[in-house]
């Protein structure tokens, strides 16, 4: 990172990273780069309508701050949509849960594993291998 700047607390990684229009060469093709950050932000307030209090509680930001990174987001999107420019989502200053959830398909046992510490093997209580990651806030996360 550039600077040192605080992270904000996004949920998890986007789902898709890059749109495009249809029907545009590539090479004329023009690209706007949305932050995670800013695509969070989005989410929460546009998105499920969260107030600005919420939002900025969820990121974990001041409301001056989500208030400057909702601009920048809705600016960038509006941009790409008017003038048929390609998204890009990456970037910026953030921080995913330390923890992944699993339920166990046997016993529907459900618990917690942290990051980096690989796909667990066995339900920790029936032994069960039949099990399966969960989002704990939206199906389908990003491996
Ligand atoms: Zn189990």
């Amino acid at each position: 990172m550039p600077r040192p700047r605080k992270h904000r607390f996004v949920s998890e990684k986007p789902r898709a990273t890059y749109y495009k229009p249809r029907g545009i060469p590539l090479a004329a093709l023009e690209e706007v780069v949305l932050t995670v950050d800013e695509l969070e932000a989005l989410r929460l307030a546009d998105h499920i309508g969260f107030s600005q209090v919420q939002t900025a509680k969820r990121l974990g930001i001041s409301q001056p701050t989500l208030h400057r990174i909702l601009r920048s987001a809705r600016s960038k999107v509006a941009d790409a949509l008017a003038n048929g420019k390609s998204l890009r989502i990456e970037g910026g200053t953030y921080t995913l849960p330390s923890k992944r959830y699993f339920e166990c398909f046997r016993c529907h046992h459900h618990w917690d594993e942290p990051f980096g510490t690989g796909r667990p093997q066995h339900c920790p209580q029936c032994q069960s291998p039949d099990l399966h990651r969960l989002a704990h806030t939206r199906h389908n996360p990003t491996p």
